[in-house]
């Protein structure tokens, strides 16, 4: 990885451009030897006899497009197997469904805000028990391990004050009580600079709607096992809940895939020199972004990662008045939700993604009126910049 400042992270994984382009994708399955997986759109298929059929018999149990997505995905995970769904919350859905009533989930106190809906409002309302622990500090999450507890979710970095948790620290606690499971959303980083797995998680999740598919168009979620048991559980409840994305937006993230490495390289770049420029600038008061040194898990993140990806966060001197004329003066930037695709997008947590989180529990996550979460993509770093300094100007005019 060439580049000032991105030096001392973990190398990057072997034949992980190899596997991103070639994994899975078996032109031989084809009959035409089609280089490119088509998108096969067929709801059933043909049987031999009764019940003897070629590996598939119903488009919702599986289908051939999506097998070779999932195979490529298992590749870059570092995983044995991978199962797709129609978004990030439904793998979430999926995943909660391994638990029964009266489990407990620990979550990490800062996560992404659909997941917090979830648990808070839809998997408490279905006696599931939820609390929320600051898992930057494993002895915290050590203390909040009960006989009853069956999942820990972790998000790493976080959304959108990108704390950074030692994932194999959590794994090293959740591995001396049995029976509970250490799920990761690897949404932010990517298979490309973070495996979950390969650090001591059971499950690894992700939402490709952002990064892996990195172009904006597709909802879609992702869960990459390695344990036999897990996988036949979860690929019965894929298939009995139903939440499966079409062979077509299958298709669209296979193709994301294989330009993911290059992307992620360039988004490491942009963000860091968009860091780097924030942290200089007379008009911000503090960046959050686990790639600078100034970043508190700095360390734990060159541990743990490959690299970072394109979310900065950072707080705008002033007030809610001068984040917003900054939001409205991006001429490169779109004001937009989302993140990870390769156009970049600025937001303002405390009025868009995070509106719904208690005023209170914002105060105390560090939400404020003047934090800004960009998603910086893949234009040329001149442009960037100075789109940044030019809205920075105009929000103190
Ligand atoms: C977007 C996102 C999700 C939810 O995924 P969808 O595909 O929108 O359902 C979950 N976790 C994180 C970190 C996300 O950014």
């Amino acid at each position: 990885m060439a580049g000032k400042g991105t030096e001392g992270f973990l190398p990057p994984f072997k034949h992980f451009a190899t596997s991103a382009i070639h994994a899975g994708q078996e032109p031989e399955k084809w009959n035409s030897g089609a280089v490119v997986p088509p998108i096969s759109l067929s709801t059933t298929f043909k049987q031999r006899a009764p019940g003897e059929h070629a590996g598939y018999d119903y488009i919702r149990s599986g289908n051939p497009t999506r097998d070779c997505l999932e195979k490529a995905v298992a590749a870059l995970d570092g995983a044995k197997y991978c199962l797709a769904y129609s978004s990030g919350l439904a793998a979430l859905l999926n995943i909660c469904h391994l638990l029964k009533t009266g489990d407990t989930v620990i979550c990490m106190d800062d996560v992404y805000g659909g997941t917090n809906r979830y648990f808070q409002q839809v998997a408490r309302e279905n006696d599931l028990k939820v609390i929320f622990v600051d898992c930057t500090k494993p002895k915290c999450l050590e203390a909040a391990i009960t006989p009853e507890t069956k999942l820990v979710w972790l998000e790493t970095p976080t959304n959108p004050t990108l704390k950074v948790i030692d994932i194999r620290a959590c794994a090293d606690v959740v591995r001396r009580h049995p029976g509970v499971l250490l799920a990761v959303d690897n949404s932010f980083m990517s298979a490309y600079f973070q495996r979950p797995l390969s650090l001591g998680a059971d499950i690894c999740m992700s939402s490709a709607t952002k990064y892996m598919n990195g172009h904006s168009d597709v909802l879609m979620g992702l869960v990459s096992v390695n344990r036999d048991d897990l996988y036949e559980r979860l690929k019965f409840l894929q298939n009995s809940l139903g939440a499966v994305p079409s062979p077509f937006d299958c298709f669209l993230v296979n193709r994301g895939l294989k330009t993911l490495h290059i992307r992620m390289k360039l988004h490491f770049q942009n963000g860091l020199a968009v860091a780097e420029f924030l942290e200089k600038h007379p008009r911000v008061e503090k960046v959050l972004y686990p790639g600078l040194p100034s970043h508190p898990q700095h360390e734990v993140t060159k541990k743990q990662c490959t690299g970072c990806p394109g979310m900065v966060t950072f707080y705008i001197k002033g007030n809610i008045k001068n984040a917003s004329a900054f939001l409205k003066s991006l001429k490169v930037f779109t004001l937009a939700e989302s993140l990870g695709g390769f156009e970049s997008l600025a937001e303002h947590p405390a009025v868009m993604t995070h509106a719904s989180v208690p005023e209170k529990e914002r105060k105390t996550l560090g939400i404020s009126d003047t934090l800004i979460r960009l998603s910086v993509g893949l234009e040329d770093e001149e442009d960037l910049l100075a789109d940044l300094d030019q809205a920075l100007e105009a929000a103190f005019k």
